[in-house]
């Protein structure tokens, strides 16, 4: 069991509240993310609580009787709507820290882009946008079959709500189907790892390929000051990383820039289809 204690207000000083940088902004999620993932370890004393502060000026208690908080998230999070990725909880983050958009399949609809807009041109305080996608996604699951299975695809060929989402999922899994039949031979389907292998590649190119979307979206604006990262949060370990491996041969653990030219997605592509959870799902 862990506790996990919310002090707020106690200290108006405690807790960075607005981070001057992008890459502050970006330090400020991975160190949360790393105190969330730490919960679930197993060497983890249970009788010493997490601490989660929030400062008294992020609930309000310093602004004058009856004022209201000023609107100031440092970061925008695009996040899948699957109940087991809390996206505040999974960065250690609280109030007036993040402007949330959840949807399945974490996908650019019209409804993000535009909320995504105007929290561009309102919220200065904004340093970061970041697009999260996690493992076992139901909604890259549905497309990766649909992908694979032809009569499956026909099935939603009706199903325009649905496609709206699907079709927006195919260029990552095309990307990564590619990879795959380039890093494991052409005969790679017909292991029986490889479609949760396309997975894992597909969620990590997808939550790229939105992430760089995003960034033409800031560059239109003039907020190229606004960095743009994407991860994978990965419901085994609670730890947001990609299927690309680190210097030591293992899984990349925090945030990364998403490639902004076909060769440079390409180059990631082989990153995730040869890094170390692919390998696994294909027992090598
Ligand atoms: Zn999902």
């Amino acid at each position: 069991m862990v506790d996990v204690v919310y002090r707020f207000g106690i200290d108006p000083e405690s807790g960075e509240r607005r981070p001057a940088t992008a890459q502050r902004a970006q330090q400020l999620l991975e160190s949360g993310n790393r105190e969330f993932s730490g919960l679930f370890d197993p060497d983890r004393d249970p009788t010493s609580p997490a601490m989660i502060t929030v400062a008294a000026g992020d609930l309000g208690l310093d602004a004058a009787p009856g004022g209201i908080l000023a609107h100031e998230p440092f970061a925008a999070v695009v996040g899948c709507a699957d109940a087991r990725v809390p996206i505040e909880l999974v960065f250690g983050r609280a109030v007036n820290d993040l402007f949330v958009l959840r949807l399945a399949g974490n996908v650019l609809g019209a409804e993000v882009i535009g909320s995504l807009d105007y929290a561009f041109q309102y919220l200065p305080t904004l340093r970061l946008v970041v697009v999260l996608g996690h493992t076992s996604c139901g909604a890259v699951t549905a497309a990766v079959d649909a992908y694979l299975n032809t009569a499956s695809y026909l099935g939603l060929s009706a199903e325009h709500q649905l496609r709206a989402i699907v079709d927006q999922l195919f260029p990552a899994i095309r990307l990564g189907h590619a990879a795959m039949l380039r890093n494991w031979g052409a005969d790679a389907a017909d292991h029986r790892g490889f479609v949760p292998a396309l997975l894992d590649t597909s969620i990590a190119l997808n939550a790229a390929i939105m992430a760089s979307s995003l960034r033409s979206e800031l560059v239109a604006y003039g907020l190229a000051e606004v960095a743009t990262r994407f991860g994978v949060y990965d419901l085994a370990s609670h730890a947001v990383g990609t299927p690309a491996a680190d210097a030591g041969g293992e899984p990349l653990i925090g945030l990364s820039t998403p490639p902004s030219d076909a060769e440079g997605f390409t180059a990631l592509a082989d990153a995730f289809a040869g890094g170390p959870v692919v390998a696994a799902a294909m027992g090598a």
